[in-house]
């Protein structure tokens, strides 16, 4: 293990994938001195599981618009920086609406997110069914599609992060808590760890879903809670092909892409169940919450129904892990 520095101009708490981006963002703009202090290993919060989503289309935001686009960028280029992959695949996306609201709704969406520089059209249902044959297409009024959107694998975006973050100067030390934040008169002066303290100017709490025991120890509250997140995939589908765009249908609360040459159906479902509300446990670590079939299984079928190939082949895995949400 790398030894602990005593002192740091900014420590970063996290080793997500939020940490690491947070410390290569700094490097990239003349900060170096920076350390990152993670628990137990880079990844092992919720970003090992993340289904890996890439999309620019959706917001309502200007900022939030121009960070995923930057985003896009980025991982794109990553590779070439830093010599470590991240997955991105632009296999283009699609947003469908299946009702006049959400039809109205997505166009003024597209108008606005064009506005922003997002190349997003509006597509026919046969054109749906084209880019994603084995979608159900019959009661869709339309397809909302960027073709330069895609999937990104977040634990390879998480390493070439890191190792941008490395190579311009950053250190990053995994199995150390933070165990506090010093403060004198108001100001933050830095971290008492499981392994020693170190003094900083900035300490930037990446904690993930574990962020709000962490201000909580220093009276600042941070307004997140950690809920169950599903997504189930099939057992291999011949005629499912891994250049197919990721389709997200609202309507059936699900989102599809192809994952080793099975049907990823992830969920949004309009009830979520929050997790661990006393308290996210220290020590979970690469963890999964064992899924809860009964709650889940009308959400299920309605999402399957719109890949109806998806209820005829078997389910390699359903999996559940925490997503920390900011309730609103
Ligand atoms: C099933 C599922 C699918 C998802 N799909 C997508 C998707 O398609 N696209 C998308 O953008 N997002 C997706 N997400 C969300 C995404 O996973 C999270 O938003 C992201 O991983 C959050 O990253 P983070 O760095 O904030 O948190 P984390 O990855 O949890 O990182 C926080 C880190 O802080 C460390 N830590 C905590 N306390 C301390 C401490 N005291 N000292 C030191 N270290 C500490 C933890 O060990 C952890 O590694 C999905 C999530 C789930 C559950």
């Amino acid at each position: 293990m790398t030894d602990l520095p005593s002192t740091a101009r900014v420590v970063v708490v996290g080793g997500g994938i939020v940490g690491v981006s947070v410390a290569y963002h700094l490097t990239l703009r003349g900060v170096s001195d920076v350390v990152v202090l993670e628990r137990k290993q880079l990844t092992c919060g919720t970003t090992w599981h993340a289904a890996g989503l890439m999309v620019t289309f959706g917001s309502t935001s200007e900022t939030s618009t121009e960070m995923r686009k930057y985003t896009r960028d980025l991982y794109a280029r990553l590779p070439a920086e830093t010599g470590q992959a991240t997955g991105f695949k632009p296999v283009g996306f699609i947003e469908v609406a299946g009702d006049r609201d959400r039809l109205e709704e997505y166009r003024r969406v597209s108008a606005f997110n064009r506005h922003c520089g997002v190349d997003v059209h509006e597509i026919s249902p046969a054109q749906v069914e084209d880019l994603f044959p084995l979608a159900r297409t019959d009661d869709l009024l339309a397809g909302f599609y960027v073709k330069e959107d895609g999937r990104a694998d977040p634990v390879d975006v998480t390493m070439a992060l890191a190792k941008g973050a490395r190579l311009a100067g950053a250190t990053i030390i995994e199995g150390v808590a933070v165990t506090g934040v010093t403060r004198q008169r108001g100001v933050v002066t830095g971290v008492t760890t499981t392994a020693g303290d170190i003094e900083a100017e900035y300490v930037v709490n990446c904690a993930g879903m574990w962020a709000r025991q962490l201000g909580q120890r220093s009276g600042v509250n941070i307004p997140l809670q950690a809920a169950e997140h599903y997504y189930l995939i099939t057992e291999k589908i011949p005629s499912l092909s891994a250049s197919f765009p990721v389709l997200e249908d609202p309507s059936s609360y699900g989102y599809f892409r192809e994952e080793v040459g099975g049907l990823m159906i992830g969920m949004f479902e309009p009830v979520c169940a929050p997790w661990k509300v006393g308290g996210i446990p220290d020590d979970f670590s690469f963890g999964e919450i064992p899924p809860d079939w009964d709650r889940m299984t009308p959400y299920l079928e309605k999402a399957m129904a719109r890949v109806p190939i998806s209820l005829e082949v078997g389910v390699k895995k359903f999996f559940c892990g925490p997503e920390s949400f900011t309730p609103t």
